[in-house]
């Protein structure tokens, strides 16, 4: 079977044809190289208006790269013509296997973008013999695609969290939407301020933001200014997840102070490599974490303390509404008396911000999927990790949109994979 034939099967170009095909050999590499050419008596379309015009001149034969067969790269060869247009001038033809001055095609970047999503952009480029380069154009193209393409109707629910970008104290703000049956991210911006949340709602705009009805969010002032202002008809919520984590928080804080107190009086450390075993739910733990928390729970310590009062309001979200209520003031009122801390920092928060906290429980009974603003995190954070080396922000942007912004694609004739 000639491979013209597979060609004009699986991409066909209408006003084009398929030419000869050629094996080439550049160095240690192999690499097809398919001539394109114009239909007898097709005109060229201009690339400012998209309309038919007669033609100038012709360019010399340029390479627009296409998926590569059993290992061998492919190459689309095509002399593009100038077109004289009356309302642009003398312009470049458009031509339906790429965009603008891409060197790739359109089907092989979204080949590239699709491998991307799967393996890091630097595997990518090593497996398939490309460019680093080439691959983060294809995300670009993938993900400004999907943007343009994404429905916004039906955001019911959002959850807003904000994320440590690289090393030093840099923020960046997402926001999710976090209804039952969708969840993705809806937008990325810098910092964690008040101008960034307004920025986001600004971009939503006030229809949109008007039927919001569950807003998910962490204690930072900030943002529970704005949705104050911004989203007041929502319930709004202050997230399990968040909450635990200034748990967590408070007990590494009392842990760390309390290490140094007995190293200074020359005891025993009992509470190094004990981190996980305070921080991991008790049902989670490995069996040498369970005997180390054994032992440790048999020890008169401040951390022990703090873990058994982070372990017992784990019970709260067990509760129904009046009593949930009454159990966090109890559970408030022992804490402050604790004389520890960082512990009394967190019930400080949660007493100022008591609805806030007892929404959860309107929430649970919306359709709204509480858990998953953690899930979330943890894959922007591994994807912030991953993308450290990157040097600007733009980028990263593109990998939290790539990976958490469950974006379309446009349907393709053929599956390239
Ligand atoms: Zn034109």
């Amino acid at each position: 079977m000639l491979l013209k034939t597979i060609l004009n099967r699986i991409q066909k170009h209408p006003g084009f044809v398929y030419g000869p095909i050629r094996l080439h050999q550049e160095g240690v590499e192999l690499l097809l190289e398919v001539v394109i050419r114009p239909r007898a008596k097709g005109q060229a379309v201009c690339s400012g208006c998209q309309c038919r015009r007669p033609g100038y001149d012709t360019l010399s034969a340029r390479r627009f790269e296409f998926v590569p067969m059993w290992g061998i790269k492919v190459f689309f060869l095509y002399a593009l013509r100038r077109v004289d247009c009356g309302s642009c001038g003398v312009k470049v033809e458009a031509v339906p296997w790429a965009q603008g001055k891409s060197p790739l095609t359109t089907t092989y970047a979204w080949f590239l973008a699709r491998w991307a999503k799967r393996l890091s952009w630097k595997e990518t480029a090593a497996v398939f013999h490309s460019s680093w380069h080439s691959v983060v154009r294809s995300v670009k193209m993938a993900v400004a695609w999907g943007l343009e393409h994404r429905n916004l109707n039906g955001v019911s629910a959002i959850g807003i969290d904000e994320i440590a970008r690289g090393r030093g104290q840099k923020y960046a703000t997402l926001v999710y939407q976090i209804d039952a049956g969708a969840k993705r991210l809806l937008w990325v911006g810098r910092d964690r301020t008040e101008k960034t949340l307004l920025r986001f709602f600004d971009w939503f705009g006030d229809k949109r933001s008007a039927a919001v009805r569950f807003v998910c969010t962490d204690m930072w002032k900030p943002y529970l200014r704005i949705v104050a202002r911004k989203a007041a008809q929502a319930v709004h919520v202050l997230d399990r997840f968040h909450i635990m984590s200034h748990m967590s928080k408070a007990i590494d804080a009392v842990r760390a102070k309390e290490i140094k107190e007995l190293k200074a009086k020359g005891k025993n450390p009992v509470l190094t490599g004990t981190r996980w075993c305070l921080l991991k739910r008790p049902e989670n733990l490995t069996e040498g974490q369970e005997i180390k928390l054994k032992e440790l729970l048999n020890c008169n310590l401040k951390t022990v303390r703090a873990y058994l009062l982070k372990e017992d309001f784990q019970w709260f979200w067990e509760y129904m509404p009046p009593w949930a209520g009454k159990f966090l003031d109890a559970w408030c009122k022992r804490t402050m008396r604790s004389r520890l801390k960082p512990m009394k920092k967190v019930a400080k928060m949660l007493r100022a911000h008591r609805d806030l906290v007892l929404n959860w429980f309107r929430a649970k009974n919306g359709l709204v999927a509480l858990g998953v603003v953690e899930g979330l995190n943890n894959k922007a954070r591994v994807t912030t990790k991953r993308s450290y080396g990157f040097r600007s922000y733009h980028l990263l942007d593109l990998a939290l949109y790539q990976t958490l912004g469950d974006l379309p694609e446009p349907k393709a004739t053929h599956e390239f994979f």
